[in-house]
């Protein structure tokens, strides 16, 4: 919108509609080292946005591990592109984000952090949490998991003994030399259902199917990512052969790589941070049921903001993997919570989000 400098008065009406985006770099504080095949870490950077328009606030974020290839700078480099006056306000999700994705390739986790920020204003905008708007029952969600790293046994035991009571399901990091042995450790603790994440650590598919035969043996109830994520050829034979369901994550960033995966995996695990947020996982979620595969909702390490966005979006999927707000220390909003096993949407508006701590956010 442009308004001749002359014929604009100072307070107009027409300037409080536009919105603002502001930005604060964030520190997630992990309650465990954490380590999936290839490195470990004890923190995770992430970036907090938050939209305002009309007095109302949206709150977004984009959490980044390392090897996604995001950091603060370049999520805050991007944000500073992010010129959004030409839109008249919120609702306009489809054609913001849109012109968003057409900033620069990539930076999925930082048009996410704007794309969960809007769905969270509009939804206050309207009054609604958007699991109603999806037309979703928010309790008719599966049981998250709770992520056990690749660890020393004593570590393992007890990250086990944590979920004990907590958790339904957990959900094993494999794909090293010592996967059975995990298994087992587990298994002294606990009989509950496990799910395998093998991070593309399997490399030869006969030994994956072994693998995944005495897993299921031992409890394993599905396999997500079993080999690198372009050995599209072995990972078809492999999922045809498994007698429990084979998710692709690694193998997976947006829409458009869903429909090349049918035949291939049996499911999709979706994640916010890698589809750009919550318009597109939506899609994803819709094209994948209608091509007849599961669907999984996955998270990074996030504070609630993410996780309670996810948490609008997931119900009637078949997995969830939504621990990451339950694995940091210090997380600053609250939302989406666990309750026997499940992480349900709070019932405000928007994502349902409120934050806990003083955020300085700032441009
Ligand atoms: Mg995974």
């Amino acid at each position: 919108m442009i308004i001749p400098k002359n014929t604009a008065p100072k307070k107009s009406k027409l300037f409080s509609g536009n919105m603002k985006l502001s930005w604060t770099p964030y520190e997630l504080e992990l309650n465990h080292r954490f380590a999936i095949s290839g490195f470990s870490r004890t923190t995770t950077p992430v970036v907090l946005t938050k939209i305002e328009y009309d007095g109302l606030e949206g709150y977004g974020e984009a959490s980044l591990p390392p090897y996604l290839g995001e950091t603060q700078a370049s999520v805050i480099e991007f944000l500073k592109k992010v010129d959004m006056t030409a839109f008249p306000d919120p609702s306009h999700i489809e054609e913001i984000m849109a012109y968003v994705d057409s900033i620069a390739i990539n930076n999925t986790a930082a048009k996410a952090s704007i794309d969960i920020a809007l769905h969270d204003l509009v939804g206050k905008m309207i009054g609604a949490p958007w699991y109603k708007m999806y037309g979703l029952d928010k309790t008719a969600v599966p049981d998250t998991t709770f992520t056990i790293g690749i660890d020393s046994d004593e570590v393992v035991r007890e990250k086990t003994r944590e979920a004990l009571g907590r958790f339904n399901i957990l959900k094993v990091k494999v794909g090293g030399k010592d996967d059975k042995r995990m298994i087992e450790t587990i298994r002294e603790v606990t009989d509950l259902p496990l799910a395998v994440d093998a991070n593309q650590g399997w490399a030869d598919r006969h030994e994956a199917l072994d693998m995944i035969l005495w897993m299921r043996e031992n409890g394993v109830v599905m396999v997500e990512q079993p080999m690198p994520k372009s050995d599209l050829d072995n990972i078809a034979r492999l999922t045809e052969a498994s007698p429990i369901p084979i998710f692709a994550d690694e193998s997976l960033q947006r829409l458009s790589d869903v429909d090349r995966l049918r035949g291939v995996f049996s499911g999709i695990n979706i994640k916010l941070m890698k589809c750009t947020g919550m318009h597109e996982a939506w899609k994803m979620r819709n094209l994948a049921r209608a091509l007849g595969m599961k669907v999984m909702m996955g998270c990074m390490t996030e504070t609630s903001c993410a996780i309670s966005a996810a948490a609008q979006v997931y119900p009637g999927m078949d997995f969830a993997d939504l621990d990451g707000a339950l694995l940091i220390g210090n997380d600053c909003f609250e939302g989406a919570a666990l309750e026997n096993g499940k992480i349900i949407a709070s019932d405000r508006p928007g994502i349902g989000v409120k934050p806990v701590k003083e955020l300085s956010f700032g441009r």
